[in-house]
């Protein structure tokens, strides 16, 4: 760090406590230069926190939830701009809800609950992996809960009907 007013290198601390609000260290700082004095915030710089199964924590990283979708998003409707839109949309969200931590079990709900509106089928093969279905009832149920927006959507569900049912 430059001193601000000489930009030498080199000064001291000659005071270090507390900040008010107790969550930052306030060092005054005396430069061996010109001897002016002035004062550094040192704080925590806080990343949201992904609680994992397993139970461990990891820093969140937009691009695993982006390969995460992309990989529920094989074959189906759903493209890779999509996926990055869906992302930075979640991003954006929970850097809004300024959450310090989030599980992957709400990563997953977020996540679905846009894909649920672009491709039913990619919002199933999603759910499939993150809600770990322990029965057919809580997959026809998810099923069920689409609600098709258009017709469009209708005829996609239809055709992968039609094509699992061909290869059986
Ligand atoms: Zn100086």
């Amino acid at each position: 760090m430059k001193c601000p007013f000489c930009h030498h290198h080199d000064h001291k601390v000659i005071d270090s406590r507390e900040a008010p609000e107790g969550n930052a260290i306030r060092r005054r700082r005396e430069c061996l230069n010109c001897e002016k004095r002035f004062t550094t915030f040192e704080t925590i710089e806080l990343s949201l926190q992904v609680h994992k199964r397993d139970g461990r924590y990891e820093d969140f990283q937009q691009q695993k939830l982006i390969n995460g979708l992309d990989s529920a998003c094989r074959h189906t409707t759903v493209s890779h701009d999509q996926v990055i839109a869906i992302a930075s949309e979640m991003t954006t969200e929970l850097l809004q809800a300024q959450v310090r931590e989030v599980s992957t079990t709400q990563l997953g709900e977020m996540a679905m609950k846009h894909l649920q509106a672009l491709d039913p089928i990619a919002y199933i093969r999603f759910a499939c992996v993150y809600r770990r279905f322990k029965n057919v009832d809580e997959l026809v149920e998810a099923i069920q809960s689409i609600q098709p927006k258009d017709d469009a959507n209708r005829t996609s569900v239809k055709k992968e009907e039609t094509d699992a049912a061909q290869k059986k």
